[in-house]
C-alpha cells in the first residue's frame, strides 16, 4: 500500500468515526472504501447485515460531490434519509412520493451542490429529465443497491434497473459501486455484463453465517410445530415467522396469541398505519414476534432476532437466504427453522402453472423452485449446499439438522412405482386424472366414497401400498415430485407422469429418499384460534 493509499484510507476513517461514530471497518469494507474513494469500479457481494451502506457512504463523503443511491426500496428512503440526517449527514431523496415543491427542493440542494447523498428510484433513471438533472450537479459515485434486480435470470428482476447501463456511458469518469446480498454465479456475471462492471473488482465476503442453525422439517400440524418450537427453544425471544398468504398471516398471529404469546401480524392488505405501528414495535420492543409476509422485512435492520419460522415454503433458495438472514445480526445462535410439506410443492407449481408471466418466466420460477426443494430434501450438509449454491464452499457444518442428525435414507424405488404405476394406469385403463389424495387413498385400500365412485377398488393397485401410512405415502409423493420423477397439472392438481418416471417404472433406476423423521410426541398443550 503506497502513502497516498494509507491517506485515503485515513480520512475514511475519520469518517466513519466522526459521522457514523464506528471505531473501525469490518471485513471488506476498509479494502471497499479505499478503492471506491480512489476512484475504481465495484461490484459488492456481502450477506444481509454485513454493512454494505456504509461501503458507499464514506466514500461519498470523502469524495467530493454527491453519491447517488440507486435503490428499489421506495418505501425506507424516507427512513434511510432520516437516519442520516440524524448523523448530520445532508441526505435527500427523490421518488414518486415527494410533491413538486418537494422535489424541486431537493433538486436545486443537488445542483448547488448541498447534498452529500442523494438517493434515487430506479425508475427515475428512465426520465430524461433527471438525466440531465444530473448533469448539472457534481456526482462524487453511483451506488446500485440490490445490484441482483438487473438480473434477469435471478429471483427479483425489475425491468427499471435494465436502464442503468447508460450511466457508464453518460459518466465515465464516475466510480460505480453495485451491492447484493444475493447472487449466484451465473447473476454475477449478469450484473457486470449489464452494469458493464467487468473491469471493477469484486469485492465477495463469505455468505456463511455460522451462528444460524438451518433446520427444514416436515409440515405436520404446522402452527403447533411452531408453537413447540417457540414454546421449546424461543420462549421470550424475538423472532419473524414468515407465511405465504394475508389470511395464513392473520390465523397465524391470533393463533400464537392465543397460546400466550405477543405476535403483530404484517402484510400489505393492512392499513399503512397498523404496518407502520406493529414494525416499530417490533423494533423497539423486546421478544415481539412478527408474522408477516414476505414485504416485511427488507432494511429492517434488528439485530437480536433470534428466530425466523417459514410456514411455506419460499420460492427460491435466494429468497430463503435472505429472509433468514435476517436472523441474528448480532452473532448470536439463532435458527432458521422451515416447515413444508407435500401441500407446499403442489401449491408453488400450480401458482408457477397459472402466472401469467410468459414461457420463459415459468421456466425460471420452475428452476429457483426445484433448487429450493433440493435443499429441502438433501440428505448431506444444508449449509454446505446453500453456500454451493451461491458459488462459494463449505464444509459439514455441524449446525444444521441433516449434520446434528443425519437423516436416514432408503430404497424408494418399490413405493415409487406403486405410485407411478396407479397414476399410468389411471390414466391408461381409465383416462382418467386426479391428485395425491386419492391416489394414496388407492394404494392404502380405502373404500371411500369417491373411490367406489370411480370404482378405483378395481384398479390392480387397489390396496397395495398397506406398508406406508398416510403420512409416509405424502412423504414419497413429496419427494418424487422434489426429484421430477412426477410432476402436478391443472386446477385440480392432479398427478402426471414425466420423462422420467418410465426409467423408474422400467427398473432402470433407483430411487432414494429421505426418511421422514418420525414426529417426536408434544407435550405441549394447545388452545385454538
Ligand atoms: P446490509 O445493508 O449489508 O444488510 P447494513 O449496512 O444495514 O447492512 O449494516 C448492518 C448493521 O451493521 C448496521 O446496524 C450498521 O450500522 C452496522 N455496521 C456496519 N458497519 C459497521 C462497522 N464498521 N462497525 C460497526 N457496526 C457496523
Ligand atoms: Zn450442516
Amino acid at each position: 500500500m503506497g502513502s497516498t493509499d494509507g491517506a485515503v484510507l485515513g480520512d475514511a476513517l475519520q469518517v466513519l468515526q466522526r459521522v457514523f461514530g464506528y471505531p473501525e471497518f469490518r471485513g471488506d469494507q476498509a479494502a471497499i472504501v479505499e478503492h471506491v474513494v480512489a476512484g475504481g469500479d465495484a461490484l459488492v457481494l456481502m450477506p444481509t447485515g454485513g454493512g454494505k451502506s456504509l461501503c458507499y457512504q464514506v466514500p461519498a463523503l470523502v469524495r467530493s460531490g454527491t453519491g447517488v443511491v440507486v435503490s428499489p426500496l421506495i418505501a425506507l428512503m424516507q427512513d434511510q434519509v432520516d437516519a442520516l440526517r440524524a448523523l448530520g449527514v445532508r441526505a435527500g431523496f427523490l421518488n414518486s412520493s415527494l410533491s413538486w415543491d418537494e422535489r424541486r427542493m431537493v433538486e436545486a440542494e443537488f445542483v448547488n451542490g448541498e447534498l452529500d447523498l442523494l438517493y434515487l428510484a430506479p425508475e427515475r433513471l428512465t426520465s430524461e429529465a433527471t438525466l440531465r438533472l444530473l448533469d448539472q450537479g457534481e456526482i462524487a459515485l453511483f451506488a446500485i443497491d440490490e445490484a441482483h434486480c438487473v438480473s434477469q435470470w435471478g429471483h427479483d428482476f425489475r425491468p427499471d434497473y435494465l436502464s442503468l447501463t447508460q450511466l457508464h456511458e453518460r459518466w465515465p469518469k464516475v466510480p460505480r459501486i453495485a451491492l447484493t446480498a444475493t447472487a449466484t454465479e451465473a447473476t454475477r456475471q449478469e450484473i457486470l455484463t449489464r452494469l458493464d462492471l467487468s473491469d471493477g473488482r469484486q469485492f465477495v465476503s463469505s455468505f456463511d453465517r455460522p451462528n444460524i442453525q438451518y433446520r427444514i422439517v416436515p409440515k405436520k400440524e404446522p402452527k403447533k410445530q411452531l408453537l413447540d418450537l417457540l414454546r421449546g427453544e424461543h420462549q421470550g425471544d424475538a423472532g419473524i415467522v414468515y407465511c405465504l398468504s394475508r389470511a395464513s398471516v392473520e390465523k397465524t398471529a391470533e393463533f400464537l396469541v392465543a397460546n400466550g404469546i405477543e405476535a403483530l401480524p404484517y402484510h400489505a392488505g393492512l392499513d399503512a398505519s397498523v404496518r407502520q405501528r406493529n414494525q416499530a414495535r417490533f423494533l423497539r420492543e423486546d421478544g415481539l414476534v412478527m408474522v408477516a409476509t414476505i414485504a416485511f422485512g427488507m432494511g429492517i435492520d434488528k439485530p437480536d432476532v433470534r428466530f425466523v419460522a417459514h410456514l411455506d415454503l419460499p420460492k427460491s433458495v435466494e429468497g430463503y437466504y435472505q429472509e433468514t438472514g435476517r436472523a441474528g445480526r448480532d452473532g448470536l445462535p439463532s435458527t432458521a427453522w422451515l416447515a413444508y410439506g407435500l401441500s407446499d410443492v403442489v401449491q408453488q407449481r400450480k401458482m408457477i402453472e397459472s402466472s401469467e408471466g410468459d414461457l420463459a418466466f415459468r421456466r425460471r420460477s420452475q428452476t429457483h423452485l426445484d433448487a429450493m426443494l433440493a435443499l429441502c430434501e438433501t440428505i448431506s450438509c444444508r449449509r454446505t449446499m446453500l453456500l454451493d449454491y451461491f458459488g462459494q464452499t463449505g464444509v459439514p457444518c455441524n449446525n444444521c439438522d441433516t449434520c446434528l442428525t443425519p437423516p436416514e435414507s432408503w430404497d424408494g424405488t418399490v413405493a415409487a412405482q406403486k405410485i407411478l404405476s396407479t397414476v399410468w394406469r389411471l390414466r391408461k385403463e381409465r383416462n382418467q386424472k386426479f391428485g395425491a389424495g386419492q391416489v394414496i387413498d388407492i394404494l392404502l385400500g380405502r373404500k371411500t366414497a369417491k373411490v367406489i365412485q370411480f370404482d378405483h377398488d378395481q384398479l390392480s393397485t387397489f390396496g397395495i401400498g398397506e406398508d406406508l401410512n398416510e403420512s409416509e405415502w405424502r412423504g414419497v409423493v413429496r419427494q418424487l415430485l422434489a426429484q421430477g420423477f412426477l410432476a402436478v397439472e391443472g386446477e385440480y392438481s392432479t398427478l402426471v407422469l414425466t420423462e422420467s418416471s418410465a426409467d423408474v417404472l422400467a427398473r432402470k433406476r433407483e430411487v432414494k429418499l429421505r426418511k421422514d423423521p418420525t414426529p417426536t410426541r408434544s407435550t405441549t398443550r394447545t388452545a385454538t384460534a
